[in-house]
């Protein structure tokens, strides 16, 4: 059965559009079953009916007439049941459905199977034979697993005619993601393609040999002229030195050996790419392996050469990402330090097929106040390349080629929202306080200039958060000590009298350094944040000595170490925070200047921390929460998992118990308490927050002033008691719905969603 599922789902990936990949389903699981008939019929839920998509063996023109209620016939017992049908005889079950046209009045075995994607039914498979037998257990296995993998294969389709359909105005329907960074946005997308990488090409067969090698002389013909192209234009420009590297070029691509090679792979059944993997692998070897430094050298031209000739196969070059005013950035993969070397005055929000509200992309999108959606549905990006779209961070929704007049609606949002926000800078000057009066610490959590700016302005009291890998992500070597001095004095400075948490350094996870690569299969449980420094006594003394040198005659920093997980850690950091203070502070006397000890904390985010909090207590100054990683943990789900969008939420009641207890064992302590994950960004979580008894929150600088203005509309008394309330609900979205009412109460649902 294996075999057969195999060839089944490779003929699917061959397929160019839905319908092809439809009609190839039906085919091959006659022929490989056997049957007399195989239909799809796929949901249409917006009249919550089926519609037969496609057949082999009932009549053809039915396909895209006949539409059948969710609650009509065996297929909507199928849809209803959410499982298998399984029937020897379905002209006498109650629910069977006579349809004239349809020409199964013979078949009366039947086998039906939903076609689901993350709990949503997206159609019917089904099989029927004029024999009444009953098919077999394992033919009923095989079409489970086989609607199983042919569901994903749909929701992608699904989304991608929704692109192609929106040209045409149809209603207006959206693509959704995880709502990343708030605010909205109406422009053009515009697609940044991954360079390609030959390394990681798959292995995948082919049936079609000859159209294979077709695709690949194409290729071979099409780089060819492209190399032709490129030594052209650098005439003049670099010298003929240079230039003869194009020359290079066309003599390996041009060898008959080469593509003899290729295509002798592809005779063997391989795909054209896989074919040339593996046979620029076995040259990359040799020349890798060369003693003579140029020939060794000549290995990278050779890969960017396989790299040339597969975007060529896969019809994709690597383009330049030039973006105009109004740009919005699409990518497959939307990376922190792909946004850090973004030009912000051009590009006016960002969309990503992958990551989430926490992931490290969709903070610095935060912090720079650029409108964000992470772990788009599955699509082909490609589609929405050059479309018109408006991006709405708040709800995850993109409209893609809008009509007139939701341009207009949107636009109006984007006015109102700029008129709300010009109101809201009014409270700038005022100091961060509750209704009451009580004062609460607003902080910023920064890794970018442009952050400072705004923290200043929208009247932070400090930085909360210094992320110092971000700058340690654009750079091509691990910083000198020098380098993170000029860093941490311009941030310490420019918060001169007000406190500045500076994170010793939190690779590993979602965030990569290009010249320190981990490749691990459970990033966020390996190695990461302290751990990596620890290891690295030399990485992280450096650091150290360069955060002391810095803070050399102010008294506003404070250092906060991620990750940790056991005491033991714990006092190692400390070990190691001793001895570079001790090196620095000597280099200080001798300058006659003073160095001032810091206050030292912890991230609280590994579940383990919370159960030794008595022994953290009474080594640290203060403790600051990174709920996002804290409840990847709790929950055990990936905060960049697209899948499980919905189940990563701060409002789950597990999540609000652990951040009660926390406060509460805390209470009698000296210990300074904040929270510094993207919750406390959130001004419905700040309100919960706050009447928990947490007095410190650190969040994104663009969404400090909608928090501000939140939690200066309740007394602590009102926030209390709404924090009372919602402890004891089990479910997140009852939290959720009960905080979004008490803001429209106030009259400040303009601050979570779009409009004022
Ligand atoms: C956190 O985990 O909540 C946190 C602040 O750290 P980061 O998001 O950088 O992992
Ligand atoms: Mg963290």
């Amino acid at each position: 059965m294996f075999d057969k599922l195999e060839r089944i789902t490779q003929a699917v990936t061959l397929a160019d559009n839905r319908q092809q990949a439809l009609e190839l389903i039906v085919d091959k699981v006659c022929n490989e079953l056997q049957v007399e008939v195989c239909s799809i019929f796929l949901a249409d839920h917006e009249r919550d009916q089926f519609i037969l998509k496609a057949t082999q063996g009932l009549n053809l023109r039915c396909v895209d007439q006949l539409r059948i209620d969710f609650n009509e016939g065996l297929v909507g017992l199928v849809g209803q049941r959410g499982g298998p049908v399984h029937l020897e005889s379905a002209d006498s079950h109650p629910a069977f459905h006579y349809v004239e046209d349809v020409q199964e009045d013979d078949f009366s075995a039947y086998l039906g199977v939903p076609i689901i994607y993350q709990r949503r039914i997206l159609g019917v498979l089904s099989i029927q034979q004029r024999d009444a037998r009953q098919f077999e257990l394992d033919e009923e296995t095989f079409l489970i697993t086989l609607a199983t993998q042919i569901s994903s294969v749909l929701s992608n389709t699904e989304t991608d005619l929704l692109i192609d359909e929106s040209e045409q105005h149809r209603p207006v329907r959206c693509i959704h993601g995880i709502p990343a960074s708030n605010g909205v946005a109406i422009g053009v997308a515009k697609i940044m393609f991954p360079s390609l990488d030959i390394t990681r090409v798959p292995k995948r067969s082919v049936e079609d040999i000859d159209a294979e090698i077709r695709k690949l002389r194409k290729a071979v013909r099409r780089t060819h002229i492209q190399l032709e192209k490129m030594s052209n234009r650098m005439k003049g420009l670099v010298s003929e030195q240079e230039r003869s590297l194009f020359d290079a070029y066309q003599q390996i691509l041009g060898s008959e050996g080469l593509e003899k090679e290729i295509e002798e792979k592809i005779k063997s059944g391989n795909w054209a790419p896989f074919a040339l993997k593996m046979v620029i692998n076995e040259h990359l070897k040799a020349f890798r392996s060369m003693e003579d430094p140029y020939l060794k050298e000549r290995a990278n031209d050779i890969e960017d050469l396989a790299n040339r000739v597969l975007g060529n196969l896969l019809r994709r070059e690597s383009r330049k990402f030039e973006p105009q005013e109004g740009t919005i950035l699409v990518a497959e993969s939307v990376t922190a330090s792909m946004i850090a070397e973004l030009p912000l005055d051009k590009v006016s929000a960002v969309i990503s097929m992958t990551g989430s509200s926490t992931s490290h992309a969709a903070i610095l999108a935060k912090a720079l106040g650029l409108p964000a959606i992470m772990g788009l549905e599955p699509c082909q990006i490609g589609r929405l390349d050059g479309k018109n779209i408006i991006v709405d961070g708040y709800n995850g929704q993109i409209f893609v080629s809008p009509d007139l007049a939701l341009i207009n609606q949107y636009e109006k949002l984007v006015n109102d929202e700029l008129k709300f926000f010009k109101e809201l800078e009014k409270d700038h000057s005022l100091p961060n306080t509750c209704q009451d009066g009580t004062s609460i610490a607003l902080l910023v959590n920064s890794s970018h200039p442009i952050d400072f700016e705004k923290a200043q302005k929208s009247g932070a009291d400090g930085i909360g958060l210094y992320r110092t890998e971000i700058p340690f992500m654009r750079e091509q070597q691990f910083p000198s000590e020098e380098s993170q001095v000029q860093i941490y004095k311009n941030i310490l400075k420019g918060f001169d009298g007000m406190p500045v948490t500076i994170r010793t350094l939190d690779i590993g996870g979602d965030k990569q350094l290009p010249y320190f690569k981990i490749n691990e299969d459970n990033p966020f449980l390996g190695w990461r944040g302290v751990r990596i420094t620890l290891d690295h006594p030399e990485i992280f003394l450096v650091q150290l000595r360069a955060i002391f040198k810095a803070s050399i005659g102010t008294k506003n920093l404070k250092i906060v170490i991620p990750m940790i997980a056991t005491i033991d850690e714990l006092d190692e950091c400390y070990r190691l925070i001793h001895k570079a203070f001790d090196e620095i502070e000597i280099e200080a006397q001798d300058k006659g200047r003073k160095l001032y000890p810091p206050k030292i904390g912890i991230i609280l985010e590994v579940p383990s921390t919370i159960f030794q909090l008595k022994q953290i207590i009474e080594r640290v100054d203060f403790i600051s929460i990174g709920t996002n990683d804290l409840i990847q943990y709790l929950l055990a789900v990936d905060r960049n998992n697209l899948k499980l969008r919905n189940l990563y939420s701060h409002y789950q009641p597990a999540v609000l118990q652990v951040l009660k207890l926390v406060v509460e064992q805390c209470r009698s302590s000296k210990v300074e308490l904040q929270v510094c994950g993207e919750m406390a960004s959130d001004p419905l979580a700040a309100i919960i927050l706050i009447g928990f008894g947490y007095r410190g929150l650190s969040m994104s600088a663009g969404n400090l002033s909608r928090v501000k203005r939140a939690i200066s509309r309740f007394s602590i008394a009102e926030m209390e008691a709404l924090a009372k309330q919602v402890i004891t609900y089990e479910t997140e979205t009852k939290v959720k719905s009960v905080l979004l009412k008490a803001m429209e109460e106030k009259g400040l649902g303009g601050l979570v969603r779009a409009g004022n």
